[in-house]
C-alpha cells in the first residue's frame, strides 16, 4: 500500500480486446468458435510468411537486428519511400506509445476524433497530457473545419484514423489535403492506416504521398490487418527521417523480433494474397451487408474489413448471447456507442455462423 504509481495511472481506462477463440472454447465446453471481434485476416497470413518463419526456427539463439535493415528495405521499396523513413515497431500499438513518450510533455494538447481507437488516448494519458476530442460528424464523416477549430497552440498531435475504428468511415483525400496545407507547422499528424489496403474508393487517400511531400505527418500501418499477422506484432510508420529519428531515441533497441521482422518481409513481397484477402474482404462485406438489411438492421457503410451495426438497446445483451453461442462481436459501448457493435469481415462460414446463432437470439 506505501508503494504508488504515478498518478495519471488512476484515470487509465482499461482496454479490453476481443475475447480470444480459445478463453470461450474453454468456458462454454465448445470447439467451433466464430471470433469477428478484432478485424484479423479470416484466411490467416501468407504462406510465405509461415515458411520463412518456420525456416529461421534455428536462429532464434541470435539477438534480432535492431535496425530491422531488411525489413525497413522491403517496405520502402514497397511504399515508394527512402528505408530511413521506416520506423518498424511491436505492432502499430507500440509506435503510438512511441508517439506519445517521444513528442508529448506536461501541458500539451492531442486532437482525436471521436469516437476511435482508443490507444490514442491512452498514450496521451500516460504522457499526463489532456486529450481534445472532435466528433465525427452525421454519417461518422469527418468535418476538416471542425478538426482545425480544435487546434491551439498547445497541439502537438492529430490523430486521424482512415479508415476510422470503428465506424470504417474514411477521410476524403481532398479533406485531408486541405488539414495539411490549413494546419500550423507545429502540429505532427498521426495518420493511422491500420485499414488502408481494404479501401476500395477512388477519392481516398493513404497519406503516403503527403510523406513523399515532405508534410509534417507520420503514416502507420501493420501487418496485423491484411497482412494477417497480429498474433507476431509487427506495425511501422512513414515519415521524414528526421521525426523517425527522434523516435528511435526512444525506442528499446530490439522491440521486433526476429521472427516477426523475417515473417513480415516474407508477407509483404506476397502481392496475390493480399489481393485475395481484399477480394474476400470487398465481396464479404457486401454479403454482410445483405444479411444484415434482410433483418432490418442499420449499419454504417465501411470501407475497412468490419461493419459498425446497430442492434439497438437490446445490443449488449444480444452481444452476451451471440457469445454463449460461440459468436464473439465487439460490444461497442466503450465507444459510447450502447447500442451498436462491431462486427469484422469473415469467411462465408463465419457469416452463415454469425446470421444463423443471430437468427437464434431473435427467435
Ligand atoms: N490502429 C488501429 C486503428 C487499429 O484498429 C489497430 C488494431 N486494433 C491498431 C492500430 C494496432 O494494430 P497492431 O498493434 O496490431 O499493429
Amino acid at each position: 500500500d506505501h508503494i504508488r504509481p504515478r498518478g495519471v495511472l488512476s484515470r487509465m481506462k482499461p482496454y479490453t480486446p476481443g475475447k480470444p477463440i480459445w478463453e470461450v472454447q474453454r468456458e462454454l465446453g465448445i470447439d467451433k468458435v466464430t471470433k469477428l471481434a478484432s478485424n484479423e485476416n479470416p484466411i490467416g497470413p501468407s504462406p510465405l510468411a509461415i515458411q520463412a518463419i518456420q525456416s529461421y526456427l534455428t536462429d532464434i539463439h541470435r539477438y534480432p537486428d535492431a535496425d530491422t535493415i531488411d525489413l525497413c528495405s522491403a517496405i520502402a521499396s514497397k511504399l515508394e519511400v527512402k528505408p530511413d523513413q521506416v520506423l518498424v515497431t511491436n505492432g502499430a500499438d507500440e509506435l503510438i506509445t512511441l508517439l506519445s513518450e517521444t513528442f508529448l510533455e506536461e501541458g500539451d494538447e492531442v486532437i482525436v476524433p471521436s469516437p476511435t481507437f482508443s490507444e490514442y488516448e491512452f498514450g496521451a494519458n500516460l504522457m499526463g497530457v489532456s486529450v481534445v476530442q472532435v466528433p465525427l460528424c452525421e454519417d461518422y464523416r469527418y468535418e476538416v473545419t471542425d478538426l482545425l477549430a480544435a487546434v491551439t497552440e498547445k497541439t502537438k498531435l492529430l490523430y486521424i484514423c482512415s479508415p476510422n475504428n470503428p465506424t470504417g468511415t474514411y477521410m476524403k483525400k481532398q479533406d485531408l489535403h486541405e488539414l495539411m496545407d490549413k494546419l500550423p507547422s507545429h502540429v505532427l499528424v498521426i495518420f493511422d492506416g491500420a485499414y488502408s489496403h481494404f479501401v476500395t474508393a477512388d477519392d481516398y487517400s493513404d497519406g503516403l504521398e503527403l510523406v513523399r511531400q515532405g508534410y509534417p505527418i507520420i503514416v502507420t500501418q501493420t501487418f496485423s490487418k491484411v497482412y494477417g499477422l497480429a498474433g507476431i506484432r509487427v506495425g511501422y510508420g512513414i515519415a521524414s527521417a528526421s521525426i523517425l529519428h527522434h523516435i528511435r531515441q526512444v525506442k528499446e533497441p530490439f522491440n521486433v523480433n526476429a521472427l516477426a521482422q523475417i515473417g513480415a518481409a516474407a508477407a509483404i513481397q506476397d502481392d496475390a494474397h493480399l489481393e485475395a484477402t481484399r477480394e474476400i474482404n470487398t465481396l464479404g462485406r457486401e454479403r454482410l451487408y445483405e444479411s444484415l438489411q434482410e433483418l432490418g438492421f442499420k449499419f454504417t457503410r465501411s470501407m475497412s474489413n468490419f461493419v459498425l451495426v446497430e442492434l439497438g438497446p437490446d445490443a449488449k445483451s444480444i452481444y452476451d448471447q451471440l457469445m454463449q453461442k460461440g459468436v464473439i462481436l465487439r460490444y461497442a459501448g466503450a465507444w459510447n456507442l450502447p447500442d451498436h457493435v462491431r462486427i469484422s469481415i469473415g469467411t462465408p462460414d463465419d457469416h452463415q455462423a454469425l446470421i444463423s446463432a443471430l437468427r437464434e437470439v431473435l427467435k
